[in-house]
């Protein structure tokens, strides 16, 4: 049987990092497993569920590489399908209507609160009377439908992370809610674990991977199942990221959507990489890999049961790993946003080769994205400020002449196009003047760079020289000599 899985976010926030880990998850095992990955949308709750979200997390599971085989599929546009279902568990006996009203059974929660006892429903309404029923329809009572669940039961399967999960019926709050209340016999809104059941049974989802929370609604699902299909999924819990202090990361801990991240400055290779290693390690130990290589090596046996603690600094050393690595050609496009946003002047065409070498110099000490826009504003500007430390060098001895002398080679049209040209103009000026060749480099990362430390030297000489912007500097920097 081919596998098949699903991702099925609720369209109510943005793409949080735990829905596209699940999600990554997914598209892993699915890959490994030469099956299918299914997007559903769990629009059903109208209230909380808006369009943008939606665009949102398809766009970020896009990003991130997971593409899908088939879907979206929206759960909005399925409603019949699950009122059918309920249905059909009314007419075998298996689901019934219940009319408590709100305030009754919040009477009957407060006091189950004050015995200390975990709240359920107690099945009163498992067994009316025909004249019951009547006399509350009458009375224009709406009534929900709610699923019998048998408290002697034990439920329990193989998860693929957690080995033996065992449920007693008894722990799942009584018979469950699985239509919202409706007036004159009619079905309300179908719920959560009801829509899932029907939905993974109609697409065939052959594995069932999600976060642990979803544990206890395993459980329930699983009764689902068996009323509606008989055929149950093999379910898969994946552990929870969490935060410094080992709580579930919430939006309270700050940046945890895709789309943030993004902003931030992560790659999606990078982020998607990171994320893999959020519970999970590859036999190999590497720490490295692209989405397809991890697929080759994904095994649910190495997914740690163990919640996984979100690390920035590793998070932002993969990154970097991905941003040295990269190819001008591919770095470029994602730096210009930064550069614009910027304002710094400069024309991507026109520019191009003096940009790609720009990029290549600054994109080995890159660890996310804007790093650039500090990385390179020096060599956007005709001018620069100079540090103390710079400025007390050039008042050295034997500066002011190094300085001038490089100037005046400069005035004279001196050869100055590849690494080769800036070393030999350096010889010269160090036979010339008599000075030793340190004093030369430091005086000239002092006058052009106003600093004394900063990227390679004769690389950033060359960019500064191809914009005119080294002569200014040397000038400049005699006159604080
Ligand atoms: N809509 C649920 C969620 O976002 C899906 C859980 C499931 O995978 O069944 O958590």
């Amino acid at each position: 049987m081919s596998v098949r899985v699903r991702i099925a976010p609720s369209p109510t926030g943005n793409l949080h990092i735990g829905t596209a880990r699940t999600a990554l998850f997914n598209w892993l095992f699915a890959r490994a497993q030469k099956g299918q990955f299914i997007i559903r949308i769990e629009d059903t709750d109208q209230e909380r569920s808006k369009p943008e979200f939606t665009t949102n997390i398809l766009e970020g599971l896009k990003w991130l590489g997971l593409d899908w085989d088939e879907g979206p599929f929206y759960q909005s546009q399925r409603i019949e399908l699950y009122q059918q279902a309920i249905q059909t568990l009314l007419d075998r006996g298996l689901a019934y209507r219940a009319y408590d009203t709100p305030q009754e059974l919040e009477a009957r929660r407060a006091e189950q609160q004050a015995k200390k006892q975990a709240p359920r429903y107690d099945n009163r309404h498992r067994h009316l009377t025909p004249e019951q029923i009547a006399a509350f329809e009458a009375e224009g009572r709406p009534a929900v439908v709610r699923f019998k669940i048998d408290d002697g039961r034990t439920i329990s399967w193989n998860d693929m992370v957690r080995g033996n999960v065992a449920w007693q019926g008894s722990d799942l709050g009584g018979d469950m809610v699985i239509a919202r209340a409706s007036g004159q016999g009619k079905i309300g809104q179908p719920l959560y674990n009801l829509a899932v059941v029907v939905d993974d049974l109609d697409m065939a989802i052959t594995h069932v991977i999600r976060g642990e929370d979803h544990i206890a609604n395993t459980a329930k699902q699983i009764l689902l199942y068996e009323a509606l299909g008989n055929t149950i999924p093999t379910f898969a819990h994946t552990p929870l990221i969490l935060n410094q202090s080992g709580q579930k990361l919430s939006k309270r801990d700050g940046v945890t959507s895709i789309s943030e991240f993004q902003a931030m400055g992560f790659t999606a290779p990078g982020l998607a990489n990171y994320m893999a290693l959020l519970g999970w390690t590859p036999a190999d130990g590497e720490e490295l890999f692209s989405l397809d290589e991890a697929a080759q090596k994904f095994s649910f046996d190495r997914v740690s049961k163990a919640g996984s603690k979100f690390d920035w600094d590793k998070l932002d050393w993969i990154n970097s790993q991905y941003l040295h690595a990269m190819a001008v050609e591919e770095l470029l496009p994602r730096v210009v946003p930064y550069w614009r946003e910027a304002d710094y002047a400069f024309d991507l065409e026109g520019d191009r080769d003096w940009l790609e070498t720009l990029v290549a110099l600054i994109g080995p000490s890159l660890t996310r994205l804007p790093d650039a826009i500090d990385q390179g504003r020096f060599f956007f500007t005709k001018t620069v400020d100079y540090s103390d430390d710079a400025k007390a060098h050039l008042q050295q001895a034997g500066v002011t002449e190094a300085i001038a002398a490089i100037a005046t080679a400069l005035e004279a049209g001196a050869n100055l196009e590849t690494n080769d040209d800036v070393q030999s103009l350096i010889k010269q000026v160090v036979k010339d003047q008599g000075v030793k060749k340190g004093l030369v480099m430091k005086s000239l990362r002092a006058a052009l760079m106003g600093d004394l430390q900063g990227p390679d030297l004769s690389t950033s000489w060359l960019i500064l020289h191809q914009r005119g912007f080294d002569q200014p500097r040397l000038q400049a920097a005699l006159a604080l000599t």
